[in-house]
């Protein structure tokens, strides 16, 4: 498994990959040729078929974070995959056996799991609605609303402000 990119950030580069950009949403996986080193920057290998694989996850999972989906929707994604066990000196870990097309997809998918077990509620979709992308709360307080305070954050507070003072 690459270890290039930590499992949250292949989970956000996915599920953040149809970023709305001047009102437009765009999709950095259309283009084959700038997906190959989108998969290749997360670790992956910019194969077709890897690029089949993460399109049909990133629709599953952001349909499922932003419950417009039930979770079941994942689970054709995870067909075939078995964990195998490794003893380490700091105990058991478990690797997914995919092959390597299915790696970043699968990959996704058990991270979604493990931060929706693991930090409930952390993993959501920004607060301001015409933005589609997602973020993971690690803040003490769980209170962060936005994909990015600079962006979203500081529009949405513009936006108050001018519906307060009309
Ligand atoms: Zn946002």
């Amino acid at each position: 498994m690459p270890d290039g990119q930590s499992d949250e950030a292949v989970l956000l580069a996915i599920l953040n990959s149809t970023p709305v950009i001047d009102g437009e949403q765009r999709d950095e996986l259309a283009d084959p040729v700038a997906a190959r080193d989108w998969l290749v920057g997360l670790g992956g290998r910019g194969t077709r078929k890897e690029r089949e694989h993460v399109l049909a996850a990133r629709v599953a999972l952001q349909g499922v974070v932003r419950g417009a989906r039930p979770p079941e929707t994942l689970a054709p994604l995870l067909d075939g995959v078995a964990l195998t066990p490794a003893l380490t000196p700091a105990g058991i870990t478990w690797n997914a056996d995919v092959p390597a097309d299915r790696d970043l997809a699968v990959r996704a998918i058990l991270t979604w799991d493990a931060l929706t077990k693991d930090n409930a509620g952390r993993l959501r979709p920004c607060a301001n609605d015409e933005c589609q992308l997602f973020l993971i709360d690690h803040s003490r307080t769980n209170t962060a609303r936005w994909c990015s305070m600079a962006v979203c954050g500081n529009r949405m507070k513009a936006r108050r402000h001018y519906q307060r003072n009309r």
